[in-house]
């Protein structure tokens, strides 16, 4: 099958001190490029805006990176405009032609992996190692979806004596792709490739704090030949711009990865059907989560607490797949949570770029209060079992750990997307997969255990999209875990999965007698 000839890129090998070197400069490097100003692209050209944006380093916020210009809602109509006008000789082309692009991206992305990796590192506050693994992604993404296109575009012929049926797919049209910043590479690019390889138009409205890294896609993109008008980089405010896009007449699609309550606004603004549209639209949706790993008596410790470490604070928390609940057995529970508060502090906390961080800042001053909040709330509602010290000069939270979490406890339910765990008692296995269900998310979840029939159990009644067993719950591999949920964590199927492009195309048969 396909699943076992695909090859995932791999990531690079940072025992080597040539790597570290590379990577060291390539960060100096692109540092002596910061403070440019990019614009947004429509119609095959840089224009310029009445609005701008500066992105800073979350790591150094008296870092500008970059100033972004912010399209009207005006620039908006025009980019829709030319998205129609492109669609009409787009939609002809043919699958070969348009999965050559993917191929011509990867190997960009590919060839700009150090610069790209600064990047990240820089805009976006991601240590360098997950900046790493998210170019690999990037990559998968379009090799993968290269791959799926081409098993898609011969289509199915039902023959009968007397009668050829052939069903195959036809693009839908003009695809909004709204992305979010903490994987500012691969999800901005994984779903826009998907967009263009199934014969749409897309325009990527990137979230604010990652519009530089969205403008090298932007760059790569055109780079790898993709029509003027047919990709359009149409960075802007969300709930004008963004909202005026999901909303227009001529949309048929609408690509979302980032909040649940964003999410659902735009599920609710693209069911209205608008004066003069002729088509309803689909939205795929990819929203939060409040993920639990639940740990049972036979676990191995040492395994389980460095899969929750892991899970738990890379990247600082901020990722939907992450972990935010730890739900131990009662005769496990102090021993676990001892030896995981010993391992926490060991994390060193601190900029991106320094090679020694593990957890790095957090996005934006809002993200920094929001997430503060929380802890606040937190000493109301439990114990604190470790709270560590931030540094200065950058949007730093460090990593909580709250214990004793009532199941109704605010930060038992509600996503912080930050470095703060809830760690949970349960007396029975039974009681631990409830806590775990017992919220309105089914993302990732995780169980470490010996006990087959727990790990049985967990398969069939854990309620996620991605279930890790004995293993940390982040950092889904393109093809190998393709990656998504249900309940209120999303509508639409896996990113990086088989059905993943169907959700692009709208099937038709043709029936002949001959
Ligand atoms: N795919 C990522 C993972 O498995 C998470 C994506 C996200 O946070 O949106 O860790």
């Amino acid at each position: 099958s396909a699943a076992t000839e695909f090859h995932n890129a791999p990531d690079t090998d940072y025992a080597e001190a040539e790597a570290r070197d590379r990577i060291a400069s390539a960060i100096q490097s692109v540092r002596q490029t910061l403070g440019q100003t990019y614009l947004p692209l429509i119609d095959g050209e840089y224009v310029e805006t009445a609005e701008n944006l500066k992105s800073l380093n979350p790591s150094r916020s008296s870092e500008v990176i970059g100033v972004v210009g912010m399209i009207s809602v005006e620039q908006a109509e025009s980019a829709i405009a030319s998205a129609k006008t492109a669609f009409s000789s787009w939609k002809k082309t043919s699958g070969r032609d348009r999965v050559a692009i993917l191929r011509n991206a990867a190997t960009l992305t590919a060839q700009r992996r150090d610069e790209l990796i600064a990047w990240m590192v820089l805009e976006t506050g991601k240590p360098v190692k997950e900046a790493d693994a998210e170019v690999s992604e990037a990559i998968d993404f379009c090799t993968y979806y290269a791959d799926e296109m081409e098993r898609l575009d011969t289509g199915v012929s039902y023959d009968f004596p007397g009668e050829t049926n052939h069903y195959h797919y036809q693009p839908r049209g003009i695809v909004i792709v709204i992305s979010p910043w903490n994987f500012s590479l691969a999800i901005p690019m994984g779903m826009t490739v998907a967009a263009l390889v199934t014969g749409n138009c897309a325009l990527l409205k990137p979230a604010e704090t990652s519009s530089i890294i969205a403008a090298k896609i932007a760059e790569i993109l055109v780079e790898a030949g993709v029509p003027r008008g047919v990709f359009q980089f149409v960075p802007g405010n969300g709930s004008l711009v963004g909202a005026h896009m999901v909303q227009h007449k001529d949309t048929h699609m609408i690509v979302f990865t980032g909040s649940q309550a964003v999410g659902c606004q735009i599920y609710a603004n693209a069911a209205i059907l608008q004066p003069g549209q002729k088509h309803l639209k689909r939205v795929v949706a990819e929203m939060g989560g409040k993920n639990a790993i639940v740990i049972d008596e036979s676990a191995d410790l040492d395994q389980a607490v460095q899969g929750v470490v892991q899970s738990a604070f890379s990247y600082s928390g901020q990722k939907c797949s992450a972990c935010s609940r730890a739900i131990v057995l009662e005769s496990i529970y102090d021993t676990f949570l001892a030896r995981l508060v010993e391992a926490t502090r060991s994390l060193n906390v601190g900029a991106a770029e320094d090679p020694s961080t593990r957890v790095g800042p957090v996005i934006d001053d809002e993200a920094q209060q929001r997430i503060k909040s929380y802890i606040e709330k937190g000493r109301t509602e439990a114990e604190v079992a470790l709270e560590m010290p931030a540094p200065d000069g950058g949007y730093f939270v460090a990593p909580v750990i709250f214990a004793n979490v009532a199941p109704d406890a605010k930060i038992a339910q509600e996503e912080i997307f930050g470095p703060v765990l809830a760690v949970m008692k349960a007396k029975t296995f039974q009681e631990a997969l409830d806590l775990a269900n017992g919220t309105p998310y089914a993302l990732t979840g995780g169980l470490y255990s010996r006990t087959p029939s727990h790990i049985e159990q967990a398969q069939t009644e854990f309620e996620v999209g991605n279930l890790y067993i004995n293993r940390g719950i982040t950092g889904a591999i393109v093809s190998r875990q393709p990656f998504g949920g249900f309940k209120l964590s999303g509508v639409g199927s896996k990113a990086g999965g088989p059905d993943y492009l169907l959700q692009f195309l709208e099937p038709r048969v043709v029936t002949e007698n001959v």
